[in-house]
């Protein structure tokens, strides 16, 4: 018998896929035997990424920007005329900036506008475009499920990062909002939760977690001792929930963010 937490078969996109998270994501989707649809901008990133993960199921790749609508809904279609339908969106596109972080120095009056409209920009209608143009087919076909990416900057104000949490706590509320007006207006087969990583050292991160000479920066050091499982994350730690919120075990779960991060946004730190 098949288990409710079975996604074998689904059809699945993965924005960002060729970055960190998406691609790790997207191999714990193959593995657990969907169809897996990566997007990215960058086709190199693409094919780096892809290579790898072909023997291990289905998975295709498309270079589409999550910022145009006409992109998305050029995807739409020839997945819609290949596959026929779409189960899981998981919105992994995004990510802070190096421009859009303040440095140790520099106060918010020092931000670059450009900058903050950027990562804004990327982290939260990158998110809402893939969601409106995909969840339109879910809407249609009555059953699917998105995962936003939200953060721990979300919960309390984390130092430098204005524009990312401003973008992830939008990211939130229209997590929330999608969810109530899907279930509502449509079906409550389409579901839409987000996952808030915690602290998961990765390219946009690196340079500021660790020093060039692997030791921690002072700002790791906080961090691990507001976790209280004292440690970083591994990547593939996020593949549990990501495989849960997508099957139909979640059937009553809509509009959640859940937090994977040792217990960080628990803790008051003291
Ligand atoms: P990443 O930079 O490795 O991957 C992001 C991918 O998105 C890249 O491959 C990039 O080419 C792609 N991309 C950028 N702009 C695009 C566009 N306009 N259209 C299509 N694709 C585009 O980042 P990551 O570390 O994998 O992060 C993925 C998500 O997880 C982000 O939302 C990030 O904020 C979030 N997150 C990451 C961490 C972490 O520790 N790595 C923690 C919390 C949240």
């Amino acid at each position: 018998m098949e288990s409710n937490f079975s996604i074998a078969n689904k059809i699945a996109i993965v924005t960002g896929g060729g970055g960190v998270l998406g691609s790790s994501i997207s191999k714990a989707l193959l593995k657990a035997g969907a169809k897996v649809i990566v997007l990215d901008i960058r086709q190199e990133a693409l094919d780096n990424r892809i290579s790898d993960l072909k023997k291990l199921g289905e998975i295709t790749g498309l270079v589409c920007n999550v910022l145009d609508m006409d992109s998305l809904k050029a995807v739409r279609k020839e997945i819609m005329s290949k596959w026929g339908r779409i189960d899981i969106l998981i919105n992994a596109a995004g990510g802070n900036m190096p421009g859009a972080t303040l440095t140790e120095e520099q106060t918010v009056f020092d931000m670059k506008i450009e900058d903050f409209n950027k990562v804004t920009n990327l982290n939260l209608n990158g998110t809402v475009y893939p969601a409106l143009v995909f969840g339109e087919a879910m809407a249609k076909q009555g059953s699917g499920s998105i995962i936003n990416i939200s953060s721990m900057a979300t919960y309390n104000a984390i130092t430098r990062v204005p524009g990312y949490s401003v973008a992830k706590t939008g990211v939130n509320i229209f997590t929330q909002w999608l969810a109530m007006e899907l279930a509502t207006k449509f079906d409550e087969k389409v579901r839409v939760n987000a996952i808030a990583p915690g602290f998961f050292i990765g390219d946009q991160n690196r340079a500021v977690l660790i020093n060039p000479d692997g030791s921690y920066t002072e700002r790791s050091k906080k961090v691990l001792a507001k976790t209280p499982m004292k440690r970083f994350g591994d990547i593939t730690e996020l593949n549990g929930i990501v495989q849960f919120l997508c099957s139909d075990a979640a059937s009553f779960i809509t509009g959640a963010i859940i937090p994977v991060d040792g217990g960080f946004s628990a803790f008051s730190g003291v």
